[in-house]
C-alpha cells in the first residue's frame, strides 16, 4: 500500500508511534489534546498539518452515520475527522489512523481506507441499532419504546453485515 497522507484522531497522536512525512489532523482533535504529554508528543511530530473539515462532507458524513447508526457513537470531532478523511480520500490516497470503532465502521462505509493504532481494526461493516431494554422492540428513533415506555439501548446489530 503506498500510502502518502496519514489522517489522525487523537489516540494516533497520543500513541506517539506515527512520524511520517506527511500527516494531518483536524483543529478539534488537537483541542482534545489538553494534556502536557499529548502536547509535547505533538509538537515533536512537527510535520502534522492542521485544517477545518469542510460542507458538504460534513453533512455526508453525519447522513452516512445515521444510515449506519454511528451517529449515537460519533462525537463532533470523530464527525469532522471523518469529513476530512472523506474530503481528501477524493484526490488524494490517503490512511486514517483510528481504534475507534464507530469511526472505522463509517470509514468503511465511505471506502476511506483506515487502519488501527493498537487494537485489532474491525474487518467487515457492521450496523447499530437501538433495542427496547423492555420489550426487544427494535426502535427507529427518540430513547424511549413507544410501544412498552421503557428505555433502549444501543447494540451491534447482528448478520448485519456488508
Ligand atoms: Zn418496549
Amino acid at each position: 500500500m503506498c500510502v502518502t497522507l496519514w489522517i489522525l484522531d487523537a489516540t494516533a497522536i497520543i500513541s506517539g508511534r506515527f512520524n511520517y512525512s506527511r500527516m494531518m489532523t483536524i483543529p478539534e482533535i488537537l483541542e482534545e489534546l489538553k494534556d502536557e504529554v499529548s502536547r509535547i508528543k505533538l509538537e515533536l511530530m512537527a510535520n502534522v498539518r492542521v485544517e477545518m473539515a469542510r460542507e458538504p462532507f460534513i453533512s455526508q458524513i453525519i447522513e452516512i452515520a445515521k444510515e449506519t447508526g454511528d451517529i449515537h457513537k460519533l462525537s463532533d470531532s470523530d464527525i469532522r475527522l471523518l469529513a476530512k478523511a472523506l474530503e481528501l480520500h477524493k484526490k488524494n490516497q490517503i490512511c486514517l489512523l483510528t481504534d475507534d470503532y464507530s469511526i472505522q465502521n463509517v470509514a468503511l462505509y465511505c471506502n476511506i481506507p483506515f487502519m488501527s493504532v493498537a487494537k485489532k481494526g474491525i474487518s467487515k461493516g457492521f450496523k447499530w441499532e437501538k433495542i427496547c431494554i423492555g420489550c426487544h422492540t427494535a426502535v427507529t428513533s427518540g430513547d424511549i419504546c413507544p410501544v412498552c415506555g421503557s428505555k433502549v439501548s444501543i447494540r451491534r446489530k447482528k448478520n448485519e453485515i456488508r
